[in-house]
């Protein structure tokens, strides 16, 4: 399976019109890229990437995926996709999500998920089968298991911890790495060090969630561009490791839905919209009505049992709340009287 070195990721072009949803897929496509990922999950995403790419399916690799654990489910989410897609076959059909144990054991288990895939493979309904998880451990036993010929998962100079062993022992394996979160889900700004970063990689596949053409052009242009990381560009990647440290939400959603409403992933970015947005907008309507939201937690810790990174969720969310009512409130000193 040979694919352009950039996939186009599938999540982003929900939140379009659906002519521009099918404007922007053309246009990647256009630059070249092949591999297109989306899920079952992702509401309007394929049947979007269907009408985009009609009449062109020819040389494009098509992945999307089920996150269902049950065979019915399965069955069901792939005859979807088919239909959504309007193809007849896909390319690469991804276990969604599988980031605990217990998960893999359910989508192996004999007679369960794997098989209907695999069926689905003997009859040419499908070419390939993956997973996708955001679990180290995990990760690295779907891909021992020999039963999934690609791993998904997160992977940027901030969260790097598969560059180790995960890389390495998918090659072993024979196992195809494509990477999601080039950009940390929105933590990383500077593209070009991101992509620069993992294009050292050879051999890897990088998704990126895209909305407009631009930032496919600007991607495509760092891939053709030099490639070497200079001394301040390795300064400022190593500074904002720091900034991170380990504790930091990824902002996949797992964590939803949340029993009081609160947009978790959006409150925990309140450190990194604390650097980027004027005061002015921090502390104004829109963003204050989310994480004063957060405020009515109840601290049922559900949220933190479907957290894959563990995050302690209840503790992160009172501490934003917390530095948000202070900064509010030395912003507002700090304004002229009328
Ligand atoms: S602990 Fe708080 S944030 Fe998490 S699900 Fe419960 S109410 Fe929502
Ligand atoms: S809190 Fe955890 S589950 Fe929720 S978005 Fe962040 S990393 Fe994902």
């Amino acid at each position: 399976m040979l694919v352009s070195r950039l996939g186009f990721g599938g999540i982003p072009i929900q939140r379009l019109s659906e002519d521009d949803a099918i404007a922007v897929v053309k246009k990647c496509l256009d630059l070249g890229i092949t591999f297109l990922d989306t899920a079952n999950l992702y509401t309007t995403s394929e049947e979007r990437i269907g009408k985009a790419i009609a009449g062109r399916r020819e040389g494009l690799v098509l992945a999307t995926k089920s996150a269902s654990r049950k065979r019915e489910g399965v069955e069901k989410h792939l005859n979807l996709s088919l239909m959504r897609l309007n193809v007849k076959y896909i390319d690469l059909y991804q276990f969604h999500g599988v980031s605990d144990k217990a998960s893999l054991d359910m989508v192996l288990a004999p007679g369960g998920p794997i098989t209907v895939v695999e069926k689905a493979r003997d009859e040419g309904l499908v070419k390939h089968i993956g997973i996708t998880s955001h679990q180290i451990d995990v990760a690295k036993e779907a891909v021992k298991s020999g039963r999934f010929e690609t791993i998904l998962f997160p992977f940027n100079f901030v969260t790097a911890e598969a560059a180790d062993e995960l890389i390495p022992l998918a090659k072993k394996h024979d196992v195809g790495f494509i990477v999601m979160k080039p950009l940390s889900g929105g933590m990383i700004d500077n593209a070009k060090i991101a992509f620069k970063y993992l294009f050292q990689f050879p051999d890897i596949l990088t998704i990126v969630g895209i909305e407009k053409a631009q930032e496919i052009e600007e991607i495509v242009g760092i891939l053709e561009g030099p490639r070497t990381i200079t001394p301040a560009e390795k300064k400022e990647m190593q500074k904002l490791k720091e900034q991170l440290g380990t504790k930091f939400c990824h902002r996949c959603d797992y964590c939803q839905p949340c029993t009081e409403d609160i947009m978790i992933s959006t409150v925990m970015m309140y450190p990194s919209l604390v650097r980027r947005l004027p005061s002015e907008h921090l502390f104004s309507g829109l963003w204050g009505g989310v994480i004063e939201k957060a405020a009515n937690c109840t601290e049922c810790g559900e949220c933190e049992e479907r957290c894959p990174y563990h995050l302690p969720i209840r503790e992160l969310l009172a501490e934003y709340v917390k530095q948000y009512r202070e900064g509010k409130l030395k912003h507002e000193k700090a304004q002229p009287s009328a």
